[in-house]
């Protein structure tokens, strides 16, 4: 899975353009045509197993996509302006590498600012190294991801974009591993999370599933003076039970935890005050659909460095092959 993970982080794939990563998906996964539809917006859904009397209709997202950057605006000079795609701080900008997608490398520097203190976006540009605006390889329009490589230390697993690249890897892997299944599973991996998630809305519409579920990070509260929050790395998947933008359904909630503590698979239960994911808009999809997340946890989240432990993602795939595996007590 190690290495399905580089390939997945090393691609780029901002919101809105995200078929470098569908295309991997796609040649990963290899189903046939009649179980996977690419629609409209660019969600992949890719359907496994039939629903018996007891199944349910079940839709699973991972988001595509990774928060990156817009140029706005070139000066006279070549230096380019930015926006930004989805929660980028400019905190983890200043110094930090980005590449556009068509391939053009680029440095974020920063205004001299008036005061000490963090610039914001607007003080910042990249620097591509272009002698004028004439000179410059990047028009208006253009968006850039930020570059690193996937780096191993130790137990755990760094890299840009795991959120939510490490959910599309979940995802993929309880595909591969899920054999049997009362239940009609919708494998979706949505576009445009990070821009409200937006995928996930047409997605759910469309499927008009009987549960949610979103796999997705979360913070964690494992790190000096850390924010106040339980979940850490290395302690199991979080079952989410509320974000900013969702309260999860409780029965689904105890259900998942039920099938962790039968399996012996460690879990956390998380409470995330900042943030939410897919699993909102799938909640409020037509007439409203019982929905639940199940995260990974994960430091540093929206910086180039983003950290994940190997154990928590192993046992992720576990506790979704056994849930995706049983009929449900509701
Ligand atoms: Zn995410």
């Amino acid at each position: 899975m190690k290495s399905l993970v580089k390939n997945l982080v090393e691609t780029a794939a901002p919101s809105g353009f995200e078929k470098p990563i569908r295309d991997l998906i796609l040649a990963e996964i290899g189903v046939s045509s009649t179980d996977q539809q690419i629609d409209a917006l660019g969600n992949l859904i890719i359907r496994k197993g039939t629903r018996t009397p007891t199944g349910k209709r079940i839709m699973l997202a991972a988001h595509m996509d990774e928060i990156g950057v817009m140029a706005s605006f070139i000066d006279e000079k070549g230096f380019i302006r930015f926006t930004n795609l989805g929660g980028v701080f400019p905190v983890h900008c200043v110094g930090s590498r980005v590449k556009f997608l068509n391939g053009v490398e680029g440095v974020i520097g920063m205004d001299k600012l008036d005061k000490p203190g963090l610039p914001t976006l607007s003080q910042l540009f990249i620097d591509v190294g272009a002698a004028s605006r004439a000179a410059c390889p990047i028009k208006i329009g253009d968006a850039a991801v930020f570059e690193r490589p996937f780096a191993v230390l130790g137990e755990q697993w760094v890299a840009k974009s795991l959120d939510d690249r490490i959910g599309v890897a979940i995802l993929i892997e309880t595909f591969k591993q899920l054999k049997e299944t009362p239940h009609e599973v919708y494998f979706v991996f949505s576009v445009q999370e990070e821009v409200g998630t937006r995928g996930a809305t047409t997605a759910a519409y469309g499927i008009d599933p009987d549960l949610g579920l979103s796999v997705d990070v979360t913070r964690t509260g494992d790190t000096p003076k850390g924010i106040m929050m339980e979940v850490a790395l290395g302690k199991g998947p979080a079952i989410k039970v509320r974000d900013s933008g969702m309260i999860s359904d409780p029965q689904l909630v105890q259900a998942l935890s039920a099938i962790a503590e039968k399996s012996s698979i460690p879990y956390q239960l998380e409470v995330l005050e900042a943030g939410t994911t897919d699993a909102r808009a799938i909640q409020l999809a037509r007439s409203g659909v019982p929905s639940g997340c199940v995260s990974i946890p994960c430091r540093y989240v929206h910086s180039p460095s983003e950290m994940v432990n190997e154990k928590d993602v192993y046992n992720t795939v576990n506790l979704l092959v056994k849930f995706l595996s049983e009929s449900l007590p509701f």
